[in-house]
Order: structure tokens, then sequence, then C-alpha cells
């Protein structure tokens, strides 16, 4: 775990987090630059740097229902929700801890930015 890792300090208490989430594995906490009235980053408790660094299928497979459940937490079931998960420069990924993005509560346009 790099000791400088924004999101390994909010998944171990480190820098506090507005939490919507967590279990053993995952911790969703609200975005500090909400882009939709709900707006929640969803990441693993283990450091892993992107998308591409997933260990296996269920490592990604338990992000996704991770996510799922995020969703249902946020009341996003019915009205709908996006996940957004940026891999690398040209996806715009800040924070290289993988995290997948819930976002919801307005509609949203296609194609995105
Ligand atoms: P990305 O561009 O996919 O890497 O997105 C990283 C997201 O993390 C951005 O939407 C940031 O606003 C958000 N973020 C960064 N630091 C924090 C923090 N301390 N608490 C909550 N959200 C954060």
């Amino acid at each position: 775990m790099p000791e400088d890792c924004v999101f390994c300090k909010i998944a171990d208490g480190r820098i506090p987090a507005d939490l919507v989430y967590e279990d053993a594995e995952f911790v969703a906490f609200r975005d500090i630059d909400p882009q939709a009235p709900a707006h929640v980053v969803l990441i693993p408790r283990a450091h892993v740097p992107t998308l591409l660094d997933l260990p296996d299928r269920g490592a990604a497979g338990g992000l996704l229902l991770a996510a799922n459940e995020t969703a249902r937490r946020l009341g996003l079931a019915e009205s709908g929700f996006r996940l957004v998960g940026n891999c690398g420069p040209d996806a715009g990924q800040e924070v290289p801890h993988v995290h997948v993005h819930v976002l919801g509560g307005r509609c949203m346009g296609w194609p995105p930015g």
C-alpha cells in the first residue's frame, strides 16, 4: 500500500470521509466534488492501481456487486444510476487506486464527456 494513497487513507480511517457503505472488502464514500445529486466513490480496501490491475474475475465481480449495493443504499434502484470507471490518462483517472463512481439523482446525457 503506497503511504501517500488518499483512498487507502480513507479506507483505514486516516482521512475522514462521508461513508455510505462499507464491508470487509469495500468502502463507498461521497465524492468531494460531486457531479450529480448522488455521487459516491466505491473502492476496494486493497490497494490496486487501476481497473486493469484487478487480479481476477472475483475481484472485478465483487466490485460490481458492491456498486449495486451502494446504489441501492443511495435509493437509486428505481430511478437508475450510472457507474463510471476511469482507467488511465485518457479517461482522466486522477487517483491511482481503483474505484468506480456511482452517480444518480438526475438524468444523464450520452455520450459522456
Ligand atoms: P478519478 O478521476 O476517476 O480518479 O476520480 C477520483 C475522484 O475522487 C474525483 O471525483 C475526486 O473528486 C474524488 N476524491 C478525491 N479525493 C477525495 C476525498 N478525499 N474524498 C472524497 N472524494 C475524493
